[in-house]
C-alpha cells in the first residue's frame, strides 16, 4: 500500500523515517477503512495535498502581497493573488483575506477588527451551538467580550428570532454573531441583518460549517448581508485545514490589519496555494453538484435515522449536518459514541439544546466526496442505529463498515 495521492513524498519518508511514514499510512488506512462521519470533516483531493506538500511551505511571507516584509515572495504573492480572486469570484465578495490560520483565528481577527475588549456580543449559546470563540470562558472570546447568548426553542429546536430580537434591544451590543457548530437548518441572515441594523450593531457570520454548501448554491450566501464573513477552508468546502475572512470593500484595510500583524505573523503559503487550489475546485459545476447531493444525503440520513427511532433535532436538516438523541435506544450520545467508535462508525457527541445528556452529530461531507447516496445513507442508519442498540456486535458491524467503504475508497489508487 502506498500513499498514492503523494507518492514521491511518501517515497521518501518511507526511505528515510520509516517510523513516521508508518504512522502517516496507518492513518490513511484508518480514514479508509473506518466510516467518516464528523460533520466537520472532508477528503480534500490529490491536488490540495500536492500543494500542501509544496516548496511553498519554505516560504516566509508576512504581510500581504506587493508588501511583504521579507524578500523573494515574487511568486508566492501570485499564489495569494490568485486565491484572494478566485475566494471573492466564488463568494461574490469585495474582499477577502485567505491568511488565517484556522477558524478560529478568523474570528479572533473579525472581533479585533470591529470590538474593543469589553465590548458586549450577541450570540448562540453554548448549549445551542455556538462555538467556543462565541463566548466561551475557556476561550479569548469569553474573556476578552461580554457575551450575551441566545438559544433555540424548546419545541421546534430553531432559532428563537423573538428572544434574538429582545436580547438585541436590551442589550444594544456592538456586534451579533451567527452562525453555529451544530445547527442544521439555514440561517436567516436578513432577519439578523434587520435586528443588527435596529440596534447599530455590527453583523458577524460565522459560516465555517455552511460556507461549502455556499460555494456550491446549495445553502443561502450570507455575504450579501453580514458585514464580515468568518469561514474555515477545510469542512464542507474541502480544502486544506484553514480559515478565510469576507468582507466589504470598507473593511478590508482593518480586517486585514487584524489578521497580520494583530494575531498572526507570516502566512503559511503552502496552505494559502491549496486553498487556491480549493476554491477553483468549488467553482466547478461537479462541486456544486457534491454540494447539492451531500445535502440530499443528509436529509435520507435523518429521515432513516428518525426511522430507527432517533429523535432528529428540528425534524430533519437542509445542510450537512445531523444531531439527535439516541435517549430511545436506550443509552445517551456519548455511551453511543463509544459503541460507534467501537463498530468503525466515526461521529461526535454534541449538547442538545434543553437537554442533560448529549447527543449525536453526524455529518455527511466526507461520505458524499466518497461517492456514497441515499442507498448507502439508509445502510448507515440502520447499521448505527443496530450498534446503539447493542444488536450488531462490534465485530459483525466492522465488516459491514469494511464492506461498505470498500466500494467507496478516498483516494482511488
Ligand atoms: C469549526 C468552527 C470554528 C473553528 O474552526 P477551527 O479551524 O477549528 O479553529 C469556528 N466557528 C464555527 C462555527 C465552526 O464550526
Amino acid at each position: 500500500m502506498s500513499v498514492t495521492h503523494a507518492p514521491q513524498t511518501a517515497d521518501v519518508l518511507t526511505r528515510q523515517d520509516p517510523e513516521l511514514a508508518e504512522i502517516l499510512l496507518g492513518e490513511l488506512h484508518r480514514q479508509s477503512s473506518t466510516l467518516q462521519l464528523i460533520a466537520a470533516e472532508n477528503f480534500c483531493s490529490p491536488a490540495v495535498l500536492a500543494a500542501l506538500g509544496s516548496a511553498l511551505a519554505n516560504k516566509y511571507a508576512e504581510g500581504y502581497p506587493g508588501a511583504r516584509h521579507h524578500g523573494g515572495c515574487e511568486i508566492v504573492d501570485v499564489a495569494e493573488r490568485l486565491a484572494v480572486d478566485r475566494a471573492k469570484s466564488l463568494f461574490g465578495a469585495e474582499h477577502a483575506n485567505v491568511q488565517s490560520h484556522s477558524g478560529s483565528s478568523a474570528v479572533l481577527a473579525a472581533y479585533a477588527a470591529l470590538l474593543r475588549p469589553g465590548d458586549t456580543v450577541l450570540a448562540l449559546g453554548l448549549p445551542y451551538g455556538g462555538h467556543l470563540t462565541h463566548g466561551s470562558p475557556a476561550n479569548f472570546s469569553g474573556r476578552w467580550f461580554d457575551f450575551v447568548g441566545y438559544g433555540v426553542d424548546a419545541e421546534t429546536g430553531l432559532i428563537d428570532h423573538d428572544q434574538v430580537r429582545t436580547l438585541a434591544r436590551t442589550h444594544r451590543p456592538k456586534a451579533i454573531v451567527c452562525g453555529s457548530i451544530a445547527y442544521p437548518r439555514h440561517i436567516d441572515y436578513a432577519f439578523f441583518r434587520e435586528v443588527a441594523d435596529e440596534v447599530g450593531a455590527y453583523l458577524i457570520a460565522d459560516a465555517a460549517h455552511p460556507i461549502g454548501l455556499v460555494a456550491g448554491g446549495a445553502a443561502p450566501s450570507p455575504v450579501p448581508y453580514a458585514d464580515v464573513v468568518c469561514a474555515t477552508t477545510h469542512k464542507v468546502l474541502r480544502g486544506p485545514r484553514g480559515g478565510m475572512i469576507l468582507c466589504g470593500g470598507d473593511l478590508a484595510e482593518r480586517v486585514d490589519r487584524a489578521v497580520f500583524p494583530f494575531t498572526q505573523g507570516g502566512a503559511q503559503m503552502h496552505t494559502i496555494a491549496a486553498k487556491a487550489v480549493a476554491f477553483g475546485e468549488a467553482a466547478t459545476p461537479a462541486f456544486a453538484a457534491y454540494a447539492h447531493q451531500v445535502v440530499a444525503n443528509a436529509r435520507v440520513l435523518a429521515a432513516a435515522l428518525a426511522d430507527e427511532g432517533l429523535v432528529v433535532t428540528t425534524g430533519g436538516t437542509d445542510t450537512h449536518l445531523v444531531t439527535a438523541d439516541p435517549a430511545p435506544l436506550g443509552v445517551d450520545g456519548r455511551t453511543a459514541r463509544g459503541r460507534l467508535a467501537a463498530a468503525g462508525l466515526v461521529l461526535d457527541c454534541c449538547a442538545l439544546p434543553h437537554a442533560d445528556t448529549r447527543g449525536l452529530r453526524l455529518g455527511t461531507a466526507a461520505v458524499t466526496t466518497q461517492g456514497m447516496a441515499a442507498k448507502e445513507m439508509e445502510r448507515i442508519a440502520a447499521l448505527l442505529a443496530g450498534v446503539v442498540r447493542g444488536e450488531v456486535e462490534s465485530v459483525r458491524a466492522r465488516e459491514e463498515v469494511r464492506d461498505l467503504v470498500g466500494g467507496f475508497p478516498p483516494y482511488p489508487a
